[in-house]
């Protein structure tokens, strides 16, 4: 086991991936830009180190900085968490030719996985279904259009090493490629460094549901389960929910053994989630590989009660997972395929004004109640007097809440969120509130438009 891991994060995820490794009996680093000196994993690990100032260009996001902290600090490994320098496959590289471990897959794989258009086309060699669309490359608008009609409308552009959501484009018709597509690419170059985008056809109004895996470096590879995304906005994630709800088993097992029959022919290792958007008719089409640990991780470790960070870290300093997978197969005497135990829903609550365009709300928290009671966790890395920094991402924690089945977590849920105060800034908080108040959304009706199908603002 190692020694000592450093955690190339912040926020509630570097204080999650601190107490799975103080669990472990690892001792701790946690990196921190100027701005963050007093943020809460800088306090609760064994070891902390300034990486450079608040931008994060220069500090989360600066490899050399990064390494150089490990080297300092003897550390054995580095933990990417999400975000930040968890998909780049340069930082990985960078650990290895440091004799530092990466805690994640191998590079390789992330390159494959990184580059969504590539890995549309390894699963479409091996007969994964995918959406149809076009991925080799768009240049010409007249080309483009030209594919888009044979595809058929409406298309969705997307940029190929895109993330988080961000610069997909809708077209209806030729004239929204022709004025789109320009757009997207120069989107994609600002975000992501690269211009490539591909062509899908835009399904609508799917679910998106995707499916956890654990493998280790000896072969064993297993899925504890799938999640339900659906309840997004803007394309990115606000609730995620397991075991999803109104899905057939046979659908499911179907997904399951495309998922792990996927990860083998990748020789996948450590923690990963493969994404998939289901149509009404309850077709399956995969969407991306997310090489890393989720945002939404504790759903599944909620219904199967496995540490997916503790197992993660054993995962690359060499362990061995059938033992888990034996257990976690064994102790279940719930015939459902679905295996989870019980149900679990996750809020993100963000720094955000819901009544503002959900203009993020950075500020000093004044005052903090945080709700308890049998099956409620809150992950994150706030207090009382803490602020909220401008130059990150506004996710401040999750609300995670367990339940025996789906009306439980949900009545739970409720009570909890109208239990949480928390003064001096805007949450996200009252929009959660409006969903859960949502008829269709309590029947487990809903696709990944229901936001904007609903009204709900
Ligand atoms: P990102 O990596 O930026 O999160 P994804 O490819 O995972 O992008 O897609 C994010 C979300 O965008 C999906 O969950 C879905 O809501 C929507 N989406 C993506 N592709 C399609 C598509 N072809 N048809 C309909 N919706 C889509």
């Amino acid at each position: 086991m190692f020694k000592r891991v450093l955690i190339a994060n912040r926020g509630e995820i570097a204080v999650r991936i601190i107490r799975a490794c103080r669990e472990l009996g690892i001792e701790t680093v946690a990196v921190y830009s100027t701005a963050d000196s007093e943020s809460m994993h800088t306090e609760i690990a064994d070891i902390k180190i300034c990486i450079g100032p608040p931008q994060v260009t220069k500090s989360y996001l600066n490899i050399s900085n990064i390494i150089s902290a490990a080297k300092i600090t003897k550390s054995d490994a580095i933990h990417p968490g999400y975000g930040f320098l968890a998909e780049n496959s340069l930082f990985a590289k960078e650990c290895e030719k440091n004799e530092i471990i990466f805690i994640g897959p191998g590079y390789e794989l992330m390159d494959i996985a990184g580059n969504k258009s590539m890995a549309i086309e390894v699963m479409k060699k091996n007969k994964i279904p995918v959406i149809p669309g076009y991925d080799k490359g768009l240049d010409d608008p007249g080309f483009a259009v030209r594919t888009a009609r044979k595809i058929g409308y409406p298309v969705i552009i997307k940029a190929s090493f895109g993330g988080g959501g961000k610069g997909m484009r809708i077209a209806a018709d030729d004239k929204d490629i022709k004025t789109l597509l320009p757009l997207a690419k120069s989107e994609a170059k600002n975000a992501f460094g690269n211009d490539h985008v591909y062509l899908e056809k835009y399904i609508l109004h799917p679910r998106h549901i995707e499916f956890q895996i654990i493998a280790d470096n000896h072969g064993n590879v297993f899925s504890p389960g799938l999640r339900e995304c659906s309840i997004q906005r803007r394309h990115q994630k606000v609730i995620e929910e397991a075991p999803p709800v109104n899905i057939s088993r046979k659908t499911v097992e179907l997904m399951e053994a495309t998922v792990l029959k996927a990860a083998k022919v990748l020789n996948y290792q450590n923690l990963g989630t493969f994404e998939f958007l289901l149509d009404s008719k309850e077709n399956f089409y995969f969407i991306e590989i997310n090489t890393r640990l989720q945002v939404e991780h504790p759903v599944t470790e909620m219904t199967t009660g496995i540490d997916l960070v503790k197992e993660q870290i054993k995962i690359s300093s060499g362990n061995d997972i059938s033992d888990i997978r034996k257990n976690y197969f064994s102790v279940k005497t719930n015939p459902d395929r679905q295996r989870a135990s019980g149900h679990a829903i996750e809020f993100r609550i963000n720094a955000e004004d819901p009544e503002n365009d959900f203009m993020p709300s950075p500020g000093k928290i004044d005052y903090i109640h945080l709700p308890g009671g049998p099956g409620v966790r809150f992950d994150t890395f706030i207090q009382c007097g803490s602020t909220i920094l401008p130059y990150y991402d506004s996710l401040i924690g999750k609300l995670i809440i367990w339940g025996r089945d789906r009306n439980e977590s949900l009545n739970r849920a409720l009570g909890a969120l109208k239990e949480f105060k928390i003064e001096g800034i805007k949450t996200t908080i009252p929009f959660h509130l409006k969903i859960l108040g949502n008829k269709n959304f309590n029947e487990g009706n809903f696709s990944t438009s229901f936001i904007s199908d609903e009204n709900i603002l």
